[in-house]
């Protein structure tokens, strides 16, 4: 059993050092096969070396970290522990502000850096969007389980005079020409919660949220702009990685002895550089190589087959060609002759017979 953290390393407005090294297994929990084990010492690592690395890490990588056990998920998901840690990788990353209470660090590092369904966890598209508003990215099907949108022109009211847009989080920009879209359990939660207040007790929340909500929409509008920064960023750099994959692929293939198809299959937007396993924005590596080689060597030589066939077919015709050609010149040589011998015969008759006519005359 590893030995207990010792108290120097916590900050002793944080829990205690012996709750935290109770919490720590020697091992990955079993549920996820191929988990890789913990590492045996990480027990007894003080926290003050661990938040040290975590200095220097992005919050994509926190996010990784979080992930890799549960002695350190604990860590980063102690929002006493780790929300100052949360805050300067996302500041350091982002450039910006702190995230509003209703935002927690760690989810808006997930909204921003995995693109994954809230929800289902299924994968998204690079690409998909996050309601900011709503803390969540969703996939269609969660989307229409989990929000409720209201239509343009309406004004949902939760309870006794309260707005639902003044206190619970609302997405009001709609391509679906709704006036407001509300998370549904937060939505409901709310409706509850209001109907059980007193009037004074619903002017102090209202009060009180109007401000978060407030806060809520000016962060998530600086959200959407740095999203929108780093859709146009990570487009141009896997345009150029891109590029450079396919150079260095062509170089690995001309080396193979493929110049000729490559010859054939210019750089730039040919058949290889839109295959499915060079279309791909990745650094090539050597394992990448080893793995992708037999797939375009299969391709190129179903290339060469289909340009040889090609070939084939292309000499056949213009045999076939020359051969018309010079069966209608045959033809027309013996057409005119047929025609050139009566007139012949037929001048040379009168002739010969006008001839003797003029010669006897
Ligand atoms: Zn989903």
């Amino acid at each position: 059993m590893a030995p207990p953290l010792k108290k120097q390393h916590f900050d002793s407005t944080t829990r205690s050092p012996t709750t935290i090294s109770t919490t720590l297994p020697n091992r990955a929990p079993t549920d996820q096969a191929g988990d890789p084990p913990v590492p045996a010492n990480l027990p007894n690592v003080p926290l003050d070396i661990h938040f040290e690395i975590f200095r220097y890490i992005h919050p994509r990588d926190l996010i990784a970290v979080a992930r890799s056990c549960k002695p350190l998920r604990d860590i980063l998901l102690d929002k006493q522990l780790s929300q100052p840690t949360w805050r300067r990788a996302l500041s350091y990353a982002t450039m910006l502000p702190s995230a509003p209470e209703a935002l927690p660090e760690p989810v808006m590092a997930v909204l921003l850096y995995e693109p994954t369904c809230t929800k289902c966890r299924n994968a998204l598209p690079i690409a998909s969007r996050v309601d900011w508003e709503l803390k969540a990215r969703f996939c269609a099907s969660c989307r229409e389980a989990s929000v409720t949108c209201f239509p343009s022109g309406t004004k949902p009211e939760l309870c006794c005079g309260v707005l639902a847009h003044l206190v619970v989080p609302t997405q009001f920009a709609s391509s679906s020409g709704a006036s407001g879209c509300y998370l549904t359990s937060e939505f409901n939660l709310a409706k509850a919660k209001v109907s059980r207040m007193s009037a004074q007790e619903r002017t102090t929340f209202v009060s009180n949220k109007q401000r978060q909500m407030e806060d809520l929409r000016s962060y998530a509008r600086e959200c959407r702009k740095f999203e929108e920064a780093q859709q146009r960023e990570r487009l141009e750099r896997d345009k150029m990685v891109k590029v450079q994959r396919a150079k260095l692929i062509r170089e690995r293939l001309f080396s193979l002895g493929w110049g000729e198809e490559l010859a054939v299959l210019k750089a730039g937007d040919s058949p290889l550089e839109q295959h499915p396993v060079v279309d791909v924005p990745e650094v090539l590596t050597d394992t990448a190589w080893l793995e992708i080689r037999p797939v375009l060597e299969a391709f190129l030589q179903k290339h060469r087959a289909t340009q040889k066939a090609k070939h084939q077919a292309h000499l056949k015709k213009a045999s076939k060609a020359r051969f018309e050609s010079a069966r209608k010149m045959e033809e027309g040589l013996k057409g005119g002759k047929e025609n050139a011998q009566p007139q012949r015969k037929g001048k040379g008759q009168k002739g010969s017979v006008g001839g003797h006519k003029r010669n006897r005359g």
